[in-house]
């Protein structure tokens, strides 16, 4: 059976995607290998790296065969491409990215006192950036050619083997929705929960309360010795909510607002929010 011609637009960017995968992964390790060398000795010749790295997985990818290694990840391969169209690839996917680095970007070559060059080297790069957003409106009209250098050059994907659906494994990918919606329901919900408020109902249920509601009619006396039954220090704007012991208001509101009613931390008299006094 030959090779379909057909393949999917998903599987074609699929490919690109893996390509660029691939070289970030080169990339990541040549930083490594790097890291230990004096700031600003390789920052200098990052932009010949790159295009080093590129061409090394060009030359065993296109310069070799007839498809870059994301596409022979996905069994696709390049329609029509022959030595001359591959070197051409090459250039064109490698040099105006340099060129921008180097010329554009560049701290080291210093090029402002051209600004014609530079403004002449932005409106080539904003135009290139239209035509390839065209390309990508065509590409999915048409089903072909993801890339504008593949357009120019008259390449396009076709399917190396005899053409199969595409297998994904839908298992794995259920499993992580359910765990991203998980962790979603719990970072969103769980701020909402009234921890406080269950404690002290299931205390309540277990523990009898050893004091009930009374109306204040106690004035507690704050001396120097008095602290606060919450974070047992001095206590700051002194408040009382029915019993003798005083509290910073700051951590008598933090007990209201979380539940109105609440059993003092020392004498387990129950206090009501609505009994908050200043000393
Ligand atoms: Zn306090
Ligand atoms: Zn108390």
């Amino acid at each position: 059976m030959p090779p379909s011609p057909y393949v999917s637009r998903i599987n074609q960017i699929d490919a690109q995607q893996l390509d660029h995968e691939i070289y970030e992964i080169f990339r990541t390790q040549s930083k490594q290998i790097t890291k230990d060398v004096r700031p600003g000795i390789i920052d200098k010749w990052q932009p010949e790296i790159d295009v080093f790295i590129k061409f090394l997985i060009w030359f065993y990818s296109l310069r070799k065969g007839d498809a870059t290694f994301g596409q022979q990840l996905l069994n696709l391969k390049y329609n029509g491409i022959n030595q001359r169209k591959a070197i051409i690839h090459f250039l064109l996917a490698n040099l105006p990215r340099y060129i921008q680095e180097r010329v554009i970007d560049s701290q080291y070559i210093i090029i402002s006192r051209d600004k014609k060059l530079k403004n002449y080297f932005e409106w080539t790069a904003n135009i290139i950036r239209i035509i390839e957003l065209v390309n990508l409106i065509l590409f999915l009209h048409r089903g072909t050619q993801p890339n504008l250098i593949e357009r120019l050059l008259g390449i396009s994907s076709q399917s190396s083997i005899t053409n199969r659906p595409r297998n994904i494994g839908y298992s794995y990918m259920t499993r992580e929705l359910l765990w991203h919606g998980l962790i979603e329901l719990f970072t969103i919900g769980l701020p909402m929960v009234n921890f406080y408020y269950i404690k002290q109902k299931w205390n309540q249920l277990w523990m009898k309360t050893r004091g009930e509601r009374k109306i204040v009619n106690i004035r507690p006396l704050l001396d120097l010795m008095t602290n606060c039954p919450h974070c047992y220090q001095r206590p700051i704007l002194p408040r009382h909510a029915g019993c003798r012991h005083i509290f910073c208001y700051y951590c008598l509101q933090a007990y209201f607002t979380a539940t109105d009613t609440f059993p003092c931390p020392e004498c387990g008299t129950n206090l009501h929010s609505c009994n908050m006094l200043s000393v």
